[in-house]
């Protein structure tokens, strides 16, 4: 069965999907091998880029195997019963058991004993936001078009929109405080975006995207900040708009 991004399969469709494994696990395996991960947001709001392990023997040995061997694995998300929305494939790029990555300053689920970072192996431009299109075309066309990329890449954008709902209960623009909370969800999802932080020069040479180097911006803040060349960053930005700083190179 040839998966398909976006599109959600059962778990035993999975399993054929992948050649085995296990239908409760979240690291399916088969020979020692890890098949695929499927992920519940629910208890991992971070996945499929950071992905918590709890605290089970055989969860924490093949969350071992996964970033030793490296494996692409495919990845899903759970979105209700029964539906495992195919995400795409990803690389394991680390893992952490250190206390600093394990408890930030947000909460994280209460049993975890390591992080995965996983990135996925192509970006996809599916986010379909149309907000950035007018957006100065400048600061290296290359760099732009990186950023854009990553900022539009559904699952990503997704992730954080989740993460920071759990952190602070609401999606709010970190540089003007705007919150959504009174706001029809689609008004919501339609105000805010998902910006990245690593400055343009740098993002090119920057191959994995963790959460915490993207901000949620609202629609206004995030064209505004693209104007600013060489792009601010989101706290210099948001002094600028206080008016108690100013903006580089103006
Ligand atoms: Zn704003
Ligand atoms: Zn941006």
């Amino acid at each position: 069965m040839e998966l398909v991004q976006g599109r959600t399969y059962t778990r035993e469709e999975i399993r054929e999907a992948v050649g085995g494994g296990d239908l409760q696990s979240y690291l399916p395996h088969k020979a020692g091998r890890v098949l695929c991960g499927c992920f519940k947001p629910e208890i991992n709001a971070r996945a499929p880029f950071e992905v918590e392990v709890g605290n089970l023997p055989d969860v924490i040995k093949y969350a071992r195997v996964l970033v030793k061997d490296g494996t692409v694995i495919p990845v899903f998300l759970k979105q209700s019963t029964g539906a495992w929305r195919f995400e795409g494939r990803f690389r394991p790029v680390s893992l952490s058991e250190s206390q600093a990555d394990l408890f930030p300053a947000k909460p994280r689920r209460a049993d975890a004993v390591a992080v995965i970072y996983l990135e996925p192996t192509e970006l996809h431009e599916d986010l379909g936001a149309a907000a950035d299109e007018d957006v100065a075309a400048t600061e290296g066309d290359r760099n732009l078009a990186v950023h854009l990329r990553r900022e539009r890449s559904r699952s990503l954008a997704e992730a954080k929109r989740r993460s920071a709902r759990q952190e602070h209960g609401n999606l709010r623009c970190e540089a003007c405080g705007l919150s959504e909370t009174g706001l029809p969800v689609e008004l919501g999802e339609a105000c805010f975006e998902v910006h990245h932080r690593v400055p343009l020069a740098l993002l090119a040479s920057v191959h994995q995207t963790r959460l915490d180097d993207l901000a949620i911006l609202c629609a206004n803040c995030h064209r505004m900040i693209h104007r600013s060349l060489p792009m601010a960053s989101v706290e210099a930005f948001r002094e600028m708009r206080d008016g108690t700083g100013s903006l580089p190179g103006s």
